[in-house]
């Protein structure tokens, strides 16, 4: 059912992409509900960027889980939890939402060496513990407990798709300083005295090893192979 107020309706073509989305979502699918993304591009055509607008209202509080969330749900099917602000009011239309220009996303990818700098992971790398699944980066805050918008590149983060997903809900289930202190103390002392280095400058420099495999990372996969064979023969000559 379609609930039409003071020209607040999804089908209105003025409204922003965002916003048109929120308000399909509560009106054509409504928390608790399954809906296919096809559906969605379907309501609101010319929108491919209608993926990318879902996630906006994710920093919005809404939560939408995908196929990897939840094991139920198919590749193309999304399950609304729960309804975030409500983005198409006025005070609420910038909820969450950070005018990152191309620039400066550019400029951290770049700084970053193309990796998630909480887990290690470069673009287009598999996961580790969950192989076919593939990297995807984006940008996070610095420190992801605080609200606002973040539009400079010292407040923002390259990380990858689930360690942004997992930082926004990591609230509550922090370590304790003991089982930090636990961990710390286990480590060799040369690690010891980089992890110190770091606290002072509160903040994890990457290595030329780390960031030439950033850049490695982004080449096709034959060129991967090829560059790795290269470089197995540079060390033995
Ligand atoms: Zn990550």
């Amino acid at each position: 059912m379609t609930v039409v107020e003071s020209g607040l309706s999804w089908r209105n073509e003025d409204l922003g992409a965002r916003i048109r989305v929120a308000l399909w979502l509560r009106d054509e699918v409504g928390e608790g509900s399954i809906f296919s993304k096809a559906r969605l591009r379907e309501a609101i055509q010319g929108a491919e960027q209608v993926d990318r607008r879902m996630r906006d209202l994710r920093p919005a509080g809404w939560v939408i889980k995908t196929y990897r969330d939840k094991p139920s749900l198919q590749p193309d099917q999304l399950y609304l939890e729960s309804m975030g602000l409500p983005v198409w009011e006025q005070e609420h239309r910038a909820a969450g939402l950070r005018q990152i220009s191309a620039k400066t996303r550019r400029f951290v990818y770049e700084r970053d060496g193309h990796m998630c700098r909480r887990c290690g992971h470069a673009a287009g790398e598999e996961y580790v513990d969950a192989p076919g699944t593939r990297v995807r980066l984006t940008l996070g805050h610095v420190n992801p407990h605080s609200s606002g918008s973040a539009a400079n590149a010292e407040d923002l983060i390259t990380e990858c798709a689930r360690c942004n997903e997992t930082v926004k809900h990591l609230t509550g289930v922090q370590m304790t300083k003991g089982q930090v202190w636990d961990r710390m103390t286990e480590l060799p002392k040369r690690h010891k005295q980089d992890l110190l280095a770091w606290m002072k400058v509160d903040f994890r420099p990457l290595s030329q090893a780390e960031k030439t495999w950033g850049l490695y990372r982004q080449l096709p996969a034959a060129v991967r192979e090829e560059l790795q064979r290269d470089l197995e023969a540079l060390m033995r000559s």
